[in-house]
């Protein structure tokens, strides 16, 4: 059985406090991409040479020098199955944790705008796969798995269904802390936009994911923020793609653009939402189900960022 190609100083196996020995030196990272459209799953039949080769997992390997968990994944998508960066939408990481050696999973989905009409095509690129293939959601089973994805894969497929809603409150989220933004609303709000965009960003570093309840690290939310009176005239200067980050000027309640907002997500059967609000009238006119975030809380996470 040959070794993975070494071309990093982290390309190596960890002995590891569980008895088995893993590949990458930082531990490693694969992709979960869903085809939400086709409810598929992009597949790699690990090549027979590979370590438990011959077995169907994600396109994935050792995290290199420097790289993020999530840039490694998208680096072994690129190499091993011609996945571009620029189709992948990242919704929630999972994180395998040996202490000595962890495995990130990201769960993403396949970005489409009006025109684009298909998923991506998948072409082995390295000698790592056999085969590459979209998998519908509910036959990954029937195929031979590689043991450590079979034992991840039911709570994969849990979030591979997720797709995270923010919707934030920003009047709220603004005046639970009395730093002075009533002299500049508008100002102040745009501040606050900025802030939760470049956390919430593809490139920013996400939120957790235990907010929306989910069985994962972190997340980046579809988010909305819902503007009112004054705030409308704030603008935005937010690094996401317009789809993800979405802001909403009220032309009347805010709360009543929060509670219509809320709804058009919950309609379609998209995944869990989360209101950021201390707003309790607000809080009572959510449908069951949608949970609700402390302004402090956001605040707090989004300044770590
Ligand atoms: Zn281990």
């Amino acid at each position: 059985m040959a070794d993975p190609v070494r071309r990093d100083p982290n390309d190596a196996w960890v002995e590891c406090t569980c008895g088995s020995r893993h590949w990458g030196l930082a531990g490693a990272a694969g992709l979960a991409l869903v085809d939400r459209a086709t409810r598929t799953v992009a597949l790699q039949l690990r090549s027979a040479r590979s370590h438990q080769g011959s077995t169907w997992a994600l396109p994935g390997g050792a995290i290199g020098t420097g790289e993020t968990p999530l840039q490694g994944a998208l680096r072994e998508a690129s190499e091993e199955a011609d996945i571009r960066a620029d189709d992948v939408v990242p919704d929630v990481v999972s994180v395998l944790d040996h202490e000595v050696w962890s495995y990130t999973t990201v769960v993403a989905h396949v970005a489409r705008d009006a025109s684009a009409t298909s998923r991506p095509v998948l072409r082995p690129l390295d000698g790592e796969s056999a085969d590459l293939r979209w998998v519908d959601l509910d036959e990954v089973t029937d195929l031979p798995l590689h043991p450590a994805f079979a034992t991840a894969w039911p709570r994969l497929r849990v979030l591979a269904d997720a797709g995270p809603t923010l919707v934030v409150d920003v009047s709220n989220v603004l005046g639970a802390r009395p730093d002075g933004w009533w002299r500049d609303r508008a100002g102040a709000s745009s501040r606050l936009l900025a802030e939760i965009g470049t956390a919430v960003s593809p490139s920013g570093p996400g939120v957790p994911a235990a907010w929306f309840g989910l069985d994962a690290a972190t997340a980046w939310p579809r988010t909305v923020a819902v503007l009112e009176g004054a705030a409308r005239d704030a603008t935005t200067t937010v690094p996401a793609p317009g789809a993800r980050f979405e802001v909403v000027r009220a032309p009347g309640s805010g709360d009543d653009a929060i509670v219509a907002a809320v709804e058009a997500v919950t309609a379609d059967g998209s995944g869990p939402v989360v209101v950021a609000t201390a707003d309790r009238g607000l809080q009572g006119r959510l449908p069951p189900g949608v949970r609700t975030l402390g302004p402090g809380t956001l605040r707090k996470r989004i300044l770590e960022a």
